[in-house]
């Protein structure tokens, strides 16, 4: 199991990257993501995309990110451009144990960097916790989320030339 922490969600300002860092993570093969403040019109946007394009994401706000951390049973690996090379930390990281990913968004705090197993850098550059779980991903799952099934009301079909969609009726 696959699980995404995002912290330091703002819902004025982050409506739109925190909606993107969901989409990113049901999209490349997550399970379920936790945000750390309520918003429950970014709650209804996500469920509104996994039932038209399906699969059973599911995503909770308002969680205490310092509880989740502390009481996680499994592995933490901490998304930050101080941490230690993807290429060398990914063969390290049990495959065995649910995994919880963590993105920040301003300054993280050093709870996060303390209680990681990996604190892991996708490039030791400033960039975005979008780019920064999208590249963890893929290269957690070695591209097998470009396999994963959804199963939804909309079903889009690979295309070289405009759109094509199937729309399932009810
Ligand atoms: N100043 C912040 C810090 O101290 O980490 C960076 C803020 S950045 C806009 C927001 C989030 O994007 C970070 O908390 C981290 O999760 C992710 N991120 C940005 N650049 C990254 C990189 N090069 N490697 C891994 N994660 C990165």
């Amino acid at each position: 199991m696959i699980s995404v922490l995002r912290l330091g969600h703002r819902p004025f300002r982050d409506k739109r990257i925190t909606t993107h860092v969901a989409l990113v993570a049901r999209a490349f093969m997550a399970d379920e993501i936790f945000i750390d403040t309520k918003d429950e019109e970014l709650e209804r946007t996500i469920n509104s995309v996994c039932d038209r394009f399906g699969n059973s994401f599911s995503i909770k706000t308002g969680v205490n990110s310092y509880n989740l951390v502390k009481n996680w049973r499994g592995i933490i690996v901490h998304l930050t451009m101080y941490g230690a090379d993807l290429r060398k930390t990914i063969p390290k990281i049990p495959r065995d144990k649910d995994i919880l990913v963590v993105v920040g968004s301003e300054k993280v705090p050093p709870f996060f960097y303390e209680h990681a197993d990996f604190n892991i850098s996708i490039g030791n550059q400033p960039h975005s916790e979008v780019a920064a779980l999208a590249i963890f991903l893929d290269r957690f799952t070695e591209g097998r989320w470009l396999d994963k099934k959804f199963d939804g009301k909309i079903i889009i079909h690979p295309s070289d030339k405009g759109k094509d969609a199937t729309i399932k009726e009810d």
